[in-house]
């Protein structure tokens, strides 16, 4: 068995550095205007569900003892195992923030002065930022081991994944057309050559 108090130690480490990461692209965020935004209401609702299930509950794991009675014993490979998931998520999430650069929005949008991203890591998938994402919430079910707290991640980000996926592609085959489709032909989501 793995001491719990070193698994929360590592999440909130790599909690404070994807928070690092994301934050100077968040402020810029709010300096874009937007051209079209998309599902406004649908997108807050599922933000707020990835926010429950990605920040709330595993802080509330992390500082309460209020979920104690989901928690189940972990072993040591599954510490290792979410520790280099982890690290590999926040490679991506910087990766993909840094090629996405001002085109990135927290909701569905394009924004003014869009450009259409097929270089750098978006060369190898279309949603290197969702690849961090679903990496990050495994890692979270590894390093957390609570029913509740590790597999909330999951479950509210992979709802949002299957909600979200296609609207995204859709929209941007609408502004970008047959670029958009040139590039869907050529890479796969999620996994290079795979998926
Ligand atoms: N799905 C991508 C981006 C997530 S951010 C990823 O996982 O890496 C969401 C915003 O990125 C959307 O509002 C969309 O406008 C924009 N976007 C997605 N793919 C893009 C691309 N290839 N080039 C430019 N903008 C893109």
């Amino acid at each position: 068995m793995m001491d719990t108090l070193a698994l929360k130690i590592l999440f909130m480490v790599g909690f404070i550095a994807a928070w690092a990461i994301r934050t100077p692209y968040q402020k810029r965020d709010k300096q874009t205007k937007r051209l079209a935004a998309r599902l406004v209401l649908r997108e807050r609702v599922l933000f707020v569900l990835i926010y429950v299930g990605m920040v709330i509950l595993p802080l509330i794991y992390v500082f309460s003892p209020w979920l104690s009675p989901a928690d189940y014993h972990s072993s040591l490979w599954a510490g290792y195992l979410g520790a280099i998931f982890f690290a590999i998520s926040l490679w991506l999430l910087w990766r993909s923030h840094h090629d996405l650069g001002r085109n990135w929005s927290p909701t569905l949008e394009i924004r003014e002065g869009h450009t259409f991203v097929s270089s750098g890591i978006y060369q190898k998938i279309r949603h290197p930022m969702y690849a961090a994402f679903w990496l990050w919430c495994v890692a979270q079910a590894l390093l957390l081991p609570n029913w509740v707290a590790g597999l909330a991640g999951m479950i509210s980000f992979g709802i949002m994944y299957v909600l979200r996926i296609s609207n995204e592609e859709q929209m941007m085959l609408q502004h970008f057309g047959e670029e958009y489709k040139a590039y869907m032909q050529r890479t796969k989501r999620l996994i290079p050559y795979l998926f």
